[in-house]
C-alpha cells in the first residue's frame, strides 16, 4: 500500500529533489527497504554496512518517533506520513581545501567521505573558479563562502543578493534583525526608513542599537553598525515619516519593501503604495507573545486590505507600547521577513504567498492559514477604488484636529493647570497595577481598564473625570464606556502618562 515519506532538504538530492515521495510497504523496515530500492543512492545514507538504519537517522511515523513503537516492524496505512530526520550539525565539515575545490556538500558530518567522493565529478562545472571570481571580489566570495556552496544560491544567487535592492520601513524591533542579517547576507541596497531617535526602552528588543546609542537618531546609529558588519552593503538612510507624499518616490527604487511598522497608518500607506506600484511587501506584525508574516504581492495573492478591509477603531487594539512584547518577539518575526526577502531574491522555495503564519511564543506553535485574494478588494481587487494614496490619518481614524479643538481631550499642561487651581476632578488612571508600580500621576485612582465596569460605581457622575493611561488609547475605551454610562463631564489625558511625563514631570521613570 502507498505512504507517504518526507525527504529532509540534506538528503533531496538523492531523491530527484523530491520533498516527499510515495512508496510501498506494510510496515516501517519494508517503507524503508522499498525507498532505498526507489533511489539507490540514498541507501548508504540510510543503511550502514551491516544493513542496519543509521544511527543518526530517526524515523518518525506520524508524530512519533518509531523506536517508541515497534521499531521497523511498526505497521503502516495508507494515510500514514513518514518523516525521516537525520541529524545536522550546522556548521561546516570539510574546511582543509582551498575554494576552489570545495563542493556543495550536505550538512551531514557523519558521512562526508562519502558525499565527497560521489560529487567531487560534477560541481567544478555548476562553480568553476572563473565564475566565483566574476562579479564578486575575493572578500566577497570568502564572506559568502557558506552562502555560495548551497546549490539553491550559488555564485550566481550571491550576485542577485549583491544586486538586490531592499526597503525597510521603520528601523524598530523588527527592522533591526531583518537589517542585519540582511546586510549580513550581502543585499547590495538595503534602505531604512526612520524618524525617531533610540529610546531606552528600545533597547531590549532592537538588538542593533546599544546603550550608547539612547539619544542618537536611529538611522544613522543603524548604518553603522550594518557597515560594521559588511562594508560592502549600501545603506541608503531615509531619515524621514513615510507619508503619502513621499512613499511612492521612495518605494519606486527598490524591488522588495519589508513593513516593520508599529501602527495602522503606515501599514495601509506601505501596502497600498506596494500594490500601486507592483512591489512585494514582506508583512510582520508582533504583540506581546504573538507573531504574524505573511507576503504581500497583489500580482500573485492577496494584499494587506483583502485581509484586513479597514483598521480597528483608534484606541481598540493595544500597541507594543501600550500591551508590551517579548524582547525576542521581533527577532523571531523579523527573521521569518528577512527569510522571505531572500528567498524572492533567490526566486527559490515557497514563498508566504497567500499564507498567513501565525507564531505564538506561549505554546511554541506555528500555525499556518490559507488567506485568499478578496475580489471586493478597493485596492486590487476586480473594482478598484483606490487608485492612488490616501490620507491613511483620516482612514484610520485618527485626529487630525489640534488638541485644544477636540473637547475630550485635555493636555498635560492644562491637566497641571487644574491641579494647581485645585480644581475638583478625579484622576482616574486605567493601567495595570505592574504599570501603576512603575509610575503614577499623584492622587490618581487606579482602575484598570478590565475593572472599569464593575468599578464606574466608585465615580462621581457629578465632577469631572480625568482618565489617563500610558499613551491615550486604553483610556479612550474607558471614556467611551463612562460616556455609554451617562457620564457627561469626561476628559481623556492625551498622550497618556508618557506625554505628562514628559511635559510636566520630567523625572518620572518613562517605560
Ligand atoms: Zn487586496
Amino acid at each position: 500500500m502507498p505512504v507517504k515519506v518526507l525527504i529532509p532538504i540534506a538528503l533531496q538530492r538523492f531523491t530527484d529533489k523530491k520533498s516527499s515521495v510515495e512508496v510501498e510497504g506494510k510496515n516501517i523496515n519494508e517503507v524503508m527497504l522499498d525507498l532505498a530500492f526507489r533511489f539507490p543512492e540514498l541507501r548508504k545514507h540510510i543503511y550502514s554496512e551491516d544493513g542496519n538504519i543509521r544511527s543518526f537517522v530517526n524515523i518518525y511515523l506520524n508524530q512519533e518517533d518509531v523506536r517508541f513503537l515497534q521499531k521497523l516492524e511498526t505497521p503502516v496505512k495508507k494515510s500514514d506520513v513518514i518523516t525521516i530526520v537525520p541529524s545536522i550539525a550546522g556548521g561546516l565539515f570539510k574546511k582543509k581545501k582551498k575554494l576552489e575545490n570545495q563542493v556543495p556538500v550536505g550538512p551531514d558530518s557523519d558521512h562526508v567521505t562519502e558525499t565527497q567522493k560521489s560529487e567531487n565529478t560534477a560541481p567544478q562545472a555548476q562553480h568553476p573558479i572563473q565564475t566565483i571570481i566574476d562579479g564578486l571580489t575575493d572578500e566577497e566570495t570568502k564572506r559568502y563562502n557558506r552562502h555560495i556552496i548551497i546549490p539553491e544560491v550559488g555564485v550566481e544567487g550571491q550576485k542577485q543578493l549583491k544586486r538586490a535592492r531592499v526597503l525597510i520601513v521603520g528601523a524598530g524591533g523588527l527592522g533591526c534583525p531583518t537589517s542585519l542579517y540582511l546586510a549580513a547576507a550581502g543585499v547590495g541596497k538595503i534602505g531604512l526608513v526612520d524618524f525617531d531617535v533610540v529610546d531606552h526602552t528600545n533597547l531590549h528588543r532592537q538588538i542593533i542599537f546599544t546603550t550608547q546609542d539612547v539619544g542618537k537618531k536611529k538611522v544613522e546609529a543603524a548604518k553603522q553598525k550594518l557597515k560594521a558588519v559588511n562594508p560592502n552593503v549600501d545603506i541608503i538612510l531615509h531619515e524621514t515619516k513615510l507619508t503619502s507624499q513621499n512613499a511612492m518616490d521612495i518605494i519606486r527604487n527598490y524591488d522588495i519593501v519589508i513593513d516593520g511598522t508599529d501602527n495602522y497608518p503606515t501599514r495601509y500607506l506601505v501596502n497600498d503604495a506596494c500594490v500601486l506600484l507592483g512591489k512585494p511587501n514582506i508583512y510582520g506584525s508582533i504583540f506581546q507573545f504573538d507573531g504574524q508574516a505573511s507576503v504581500f504581492d497583489a500580482s500573485k495573492g492577496p494584499c494587506y486590505r483583502c485581509l484586513y478591509k479597514e483598521p480597528p477603531p483608534h484606541g481598540l487594539v493595544p500597541s507594543c507600547a501600550e500591551g508590551g512584547v517579548l524582547g525576542i518577539l521581533p527577532g523571531i518575526i523579523g527573521l521569518i521577513q528577512a527569510t522571505e526577502a531572500i528567498k524572492l531574491i533567490l526566486g527559490t522555495g515557497d514563498s508566504l504567498v497567500g499564507r498567513l503564519l501565525l507564531f505564538n511564543a506561549l505554546d511554541m506553535s506555528f500555525r499556518e492559514l490559507k488567506l485568499r485574494k478578496d475580489p471586493t478588494c478597493p485596492l486590487c481587487g476586480t473594482n478598484k477604488t483606490i487608485t492612488q494614496l490616501i490620507d491613511y490619518e483620516q482612514f484610520c481614524g485618527i485626529s487630525q484636529k489640534p488638541v485644544e479643538e477636540d473637547d475630550e481631550q485635555i493636555n498635560p499642561k492644562k491637566l497641571k493647570e487644574l491641579f494647581d487651581k485645585k480644581e475638583d476632578l478625579i484622576l482616574v488612571d486605567v493601567r495595570e497595577q505592574s504599570e501603576y508600580q512603575i509610575c503614577h500621576i499623584e492622587g490618581s485612582k487606579l482602575i484598570p481598564l478590565g475593572q472599569i465596569k464593575q468599578r464606574s460605581e466608585e465615580l462621581d457622575k457629578n465632577k469631572l473625570i480625568v482618565l489617563h493611561c500610558h499613551h491615550g488609547g486604553r483610556s479612550m475605551q474607558a471614556l467611551s464606556y463612562l460616556k455609554s454610562l451617562g457620564f457627561t463631564k469626561l476628559k481623556n489625558l492625551d498622550g497618556g502618562i508618557d506625554a505628562w511625563a514628559d511635559e510636566v514631570e520630567p523625572t518620572m521613570t518613562k517605560y
